[in-house]
């Protein structure tokens, strides 16, 4: 069996469309209205002569209001068990929320290695702004681009080091 790579965070962040940028071709859904992606999406990837299955995970409850009922104390709890290295993707566009935090919180916890980045970094501007995430304590903070392809090896070059 190959090792598994869960991609975890919140809704919007962009978990489906770096997913779809690691496996190299249109298999997840994509969609802008959070909710989409109920089931989890499964790939095998082959990075630099590795190979690893991806996992997106989706199925959070967007009527919630409270943010760890959308999901994303189970995904975490899935990642957890199945995963082998978790990429905790963040939205550098965005200040820290408090789901973040606590997810955060999870993840520290987990005895599993993490990978922390922070999606929708575009453009160097758009880098420096996510200088409010460092808040959230992760130390090694990738700023990328799953979109744009902006510094998508770098974050390969961290998931295929953690295998
Ligand atoms: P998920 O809910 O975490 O799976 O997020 P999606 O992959 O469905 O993306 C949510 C929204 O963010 C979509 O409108 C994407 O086009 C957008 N998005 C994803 N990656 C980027 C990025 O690198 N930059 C920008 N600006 N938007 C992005
Ligand atoms: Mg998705």
């Amino acid at each position: 069996p190959l090792p598994i790579v869960a991609i975890v965070g919140r809704p919007n962040v962009g978990k489906s469309t770096l997913f779809n940028r690691l496996v190299g071709k249109k298999t997840a859904i994509v969609h802008d209205e959070p909710g989409v992606t109920r089931d989890r999406h499964y790939s095998d990837v082959t990075s630099r002569g590795r190979r690893y299955t991806l996992v997106d995970t989706g199925g959070f409850d967007p009527e919630s209001d409270d943010p760890m009922r959308q999901g994303i104390k189970r995904q975490i709890d899935v990642a957890i068990t199945e995963a082998d290295v978790i990429v905790c993707v963040l939205d550098a566009s965005l200040p820290p929320t408090p789901a973040d935090h606590a997810e955060l919180d999870l993840l520290r916890r987990a005895g599993k290695p993490v990978i922390y980045c922070a999606n929708k970094a575009d453009s160097q501007r758009a880098e420096l702004e996510l200088t409010e995430l460092y808040r959230l304590g992760a130390r090694d903070l990738i700023p990328f681009s799953a979109l744009h392809g902006r510094r998508i090896d770098e974050l390969e070059g961290a998931i295929v080091a953690a295998l």
